[in-house]
């Protein structure tokens, strides 16, 4: 990593946020108040898919299937923006990042010309020695896919388990990582056994993400939903949990950033060179010429409608 710019500082109305990329170490001075003018306008994180192309064909997608992905030197622009902008990292995910031809191009750019964390979503099948070598110095996080585990994995992914584990066990001597673990009927009585295998791999996080419908199917029901809560609210376990956004609600989540919501804090940029406020709705801006900060206020205004 480049060390001088592992430091980053982003002005928000909840006071001044400092953040290490190398160390991960973040620290939001909540006494201090950063004068309108000087508030940074990018929004702290912003998940990017690389492209849509996926080598898995998982029941639950919600990710378009088609060929787009995005242009390299379009998407440096881009980043040079956000970073200017006060953007603290980027995730790139998909589709599935790992088949992005320039995915350790894109990687060590961030490295080298921001101060972003780049994290990586990605379900693994892909990974070996060499990747893991190539991006070890150039991601800061890897988040890794689980869905329930053994058969109930491998009726989602129709791939070995196993094989999962030692994608898991190369990344985990390399960089930092977490687990995704997609919640729904199928995976709820399975998560003890998860947080386990979690802790035995040395997982730094484990992310909840309650299944969403596709196309209006699916999705998790409501006593999964009430199962989930409970199961929250008892758990014990070393490995910190986080859960998406959108399903926080009735859980105990902590969120420091009291006033800097929404396309402040979090924005989507989907393969197609479309910004949006969530992965999973279709409406969004195109990024034109002027760049992605002025389709960020386009799309701002939008929303205010
Ligand atoms: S691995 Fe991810 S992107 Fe690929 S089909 Fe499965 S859920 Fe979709």
């Amino acid at each position: 990593m480049n060390s001088g710019k592992n430091h980053k500082f982003r002005y928000t109305t909840d006071g001044l946020y400092y953040f290490n990329r190398s160390t991960g170490l973040n620290i939001l001075f909540d006494e201090l108040t950063c004068k309108p003018e000087k508030l940074s306008k990018a929004p702290r994180q912003v998940s990017i898919a690389l492209t849509n192309i996926c080598d898995l064909s998982c029941n639950h997608c919600y990710a378009p299937k088609s060929s787009h992905s995005l242009s390299y030197n379009l998407l440096t622009n881009w980043l040079i923006e956000l970073d200017s902008n006060g953007c603290i990292g980027v995730n790139f995910g998909g589709g599935e990042p790992t088949l992005y031809p320039d995915l350790l191009n894109i990687c060590r750019f961030i490295t080298q010309k921001t101060s972003m964390a780049v994290t990586l979503t990605t379900h693994g099948h892909n990974i070996n020695k060499k990747l893991v070598q190539d991006l070890q110095s150039n991601v800061n996080f890897m988040r890794i896919s689980m869905d329930g585990i053994y058969e109930t994995y491998e009726s989602y992914r129709y791939r070995a388990f196993s094989d999962l584990l030692d994608s898991i066990k190369m990344v985990s001597y390399a960089i930092p990582f977490g687990i995704n673990y997609l919640v729904n009927r199928n995976t709820i009585d399975e998560i003890d056994d998860a947080i386990t295998i979690a802790e035995d791999l040395h997982c730094s996080e484990f992310l909840l993400l309650p299944e969403v419908p596709v196309n209006g199917a699916g999705g998790i029901d409501l006593q999964t939903k009430t199962d989930l809560t409970k199961w929250v609210n008892s758990y014990k376990g070393k490995v910190p949990l986080t859960v998406n956004n959108d399903y926080s609600s009735g859980l105990p989540t902590v969120d420091p950033f009291i006033s800097e919501a929404g396309l402040l804090s979090y924005l989507h940029l989907d393969a197609k060179g479309f910004i949006k406020s969530s992965s999973f709705i279709d409406c969004g801006v195109k990024i034109g010429n002027e760049g992605i900060m002025y389709a960020l206020e386009v799309l701002s205004k939008l929303k205010r409608r």
